[in-house]
């Protein structure tokens, strides 16, 4: 992202989403809107005086909701520009962060701005969402203090992660045992996500043994129905995980509830000879959730999408990026689950299909 945004020929519109693409003669005219921040983003020095001063608390999105921000704040430690923002939802209008502004830059009044922007391609790669936590409601993904999402463990392990350190968010008690349930929202046609997501697997054996780093004495279990490990150095990374320890347990989970001590009952029933159903507690349970496209695309480009609801690319095979309209090429997850190392090679492709369109004029 730094080097993009430094690149002479890449414009960035940060705080900003195309909301509309209309197709043109040569291509098509996309509409930007560029959401008011309420501050003079070239005059702003990212001194965060306004965050400071400013007296509104709401739950932090980018921290997985375990700390909170403030009304007037910079999103996040590596977020470009730097440069801060008002969240005019939780914003009560008190004045202090122009009071305390060095560079009296805080507009309050500020509007979105619409931005015409004319194209010749559109690389669409509006990515994709998480499958939800609540869907299984025998998992108790919205009611169990201690069973988290995987997006909020990645939190919990970031250097400037919401606490500096893997603590349980119900009491911050040092977990001692923690525990990822594979498939918790995927390859469930009850769910309406029938496919493999691709990335759990490897994001939770990675988390397990980021956090077996973090915690050493801490007993790391993965309770999964098979792991699909398909990439270069993959299946040697997840041998890697076993070899330090960290426990793969063959099972179906059919249940988590909550301990007295707030603790997580797992309810499994073991994939093997016997089969046995068997209980176990952990401090803090990972809910491997999946990858579902967004539900939008469709309102932005009418584009042909698959039955999954993924944009479909009809020559995956010798075109994978290439889609229904002319001019627009789909990079990334938006055509389907795949890691980040799948969405580069994709995003490459995706440009140099881009200049096969352009030779062949
Ligand atoms: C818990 C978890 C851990 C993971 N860990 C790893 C890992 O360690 N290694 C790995 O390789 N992969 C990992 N992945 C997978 C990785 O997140 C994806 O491969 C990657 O995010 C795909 O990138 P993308 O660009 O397709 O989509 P996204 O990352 O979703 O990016 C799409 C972007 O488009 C923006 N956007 C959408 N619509 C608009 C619009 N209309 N206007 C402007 N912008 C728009 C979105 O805001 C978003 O920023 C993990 C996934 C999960 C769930
Ligand atoms: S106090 Fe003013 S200059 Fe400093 S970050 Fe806030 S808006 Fe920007
Ligand atoms: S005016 Fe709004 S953003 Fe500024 S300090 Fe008051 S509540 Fe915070
Ligand atoms: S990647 Fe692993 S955890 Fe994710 S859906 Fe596929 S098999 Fe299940």
């Amino acid at each position: 992202m730094a080097a993009a945004a430094h690149h002479r020929d890449i414009t960035i519109h940060t705080y900003s989403e195309v909301e509309d693409l209309q197709p043109t003669e040569n291509g098509y005219t996309a509409t930007v809107r560029r959401k008011a921040r309420s501050v003079d983003e070239v005059a702003c020095i990212g001194c965060r005086q306004c965050e400071y001063a400013c007296p509104v608390e709401v739950p932090d999105e980018f921290q997985g909701g375990f700390t909170s921000r403030k009304a007037a704040y910079v999103p996040f430690t590596n977020a470009i520009p730097q440069v801060a923002l008002i969240d005019k939802e939780s914003c009560t209008l008190c004045g202090a962060c122009a009071n305390v502004c060095p560079k009296d830059c805080i507009v309050y009044d500020q509007q979105d701005q619409l931005i015409p922007i004319e194209v010749e391609h559109v690389v669409l790669a509006t990515g994709w969402e998480l499958t939800s936590a609540s869907s299984k409601a025998q998992y108790g993904g919205d009611r169990i203090a201690n069973v988290i999402s995987p997006l909020q463990m990645e939190r919990l392990l970031a250097p400037h992660g919401p606490y500096g350190r893997v603590l349980r968010p119900a009491d911050g008690k040092d977990p001692a045992s923690v525990a990822w349930v594979q498939c918790a929202g995927s390859r469930d046609k009850t769910l309406g996500v029938p496919w493999c997501s691709r990335v759990c697997c490897m994001y939770a054996i990675k988390q397990a043994m980021l956090l077996s780093g973090a915690l050493p004495f801490a007993d790391l279990t993965i309770y999964y129905m098979d792991i699909r490990a398909f990439g270069k150095g993959y299946e040697e990374f997840y041998r890697s995980a076993k070899a330090m320890g960290i426990e793969f347990v063959k099972a179906k989970v059919g249940r988590l509830e909550e301990a007295a001590d707030r603790s997580v009952n797992v309810h499994i029933e073991r994939i093997d000879e016997r089969g046995q159903a068997e209980t176990r507690t952990h401090d803090m349970v990972v809910l491997s959730l999946g990858m579902a496209p967004v539900p939008d695309t469709r309102e932005l480009l009418p584009l042909d999408l698959g039955e999954d609801g993924f944009v479909d690319v009809p020559h995956p095979k010798d075109a994978p990026c290439r889609t229904s309209l002319p001019h627009v090429t789909a990079a990334g997850t938006v055509t389907g689950p795949m890691d980040i190392v799948d969405t580069i090679a994709e995003a490459s492709a995706a440009a140099m299909e881009i200049c096969r369109e352009g030779d062949r004029g």
